[in-house]
């Protein structure tokens, strides 16, 4: 059985896809420098798991979800 996340923004609620952050239509709000922060972090620390790859992971993850709450009217 197919693991099924929500989206992490608050208010969003949207189905996320396996392996995905958050949903497509708040990670197209992202802008580009976070979403390379969120991929090249993430690769870090899927090639060296240490507790301060990870950090930085978190880090650039949750400032993906704030500029996409920043972004609400
Ligand atoms: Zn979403």
């Amino acid at each position: 059985m197919a693991e099924t996340r929500r989206c992490p923004v608050p208010g969003c609620n949207a189905t996320v896809a396996p392996g995905k952050l958050m949903c497509l239509r708040c990670w197209r709000q992202v802008p580009r420098a976070i979403q390379s922060r969120v991929y090249a972090t993430w690769r870090k620390y899927s090639g060296d798991p240490t507790l301060s790859a990870l950090e930085a992971y978190e880090a650039a993850r949750n400032a993906a979800i704030s500029s996409v709450v920043e972004q609400r009217p």
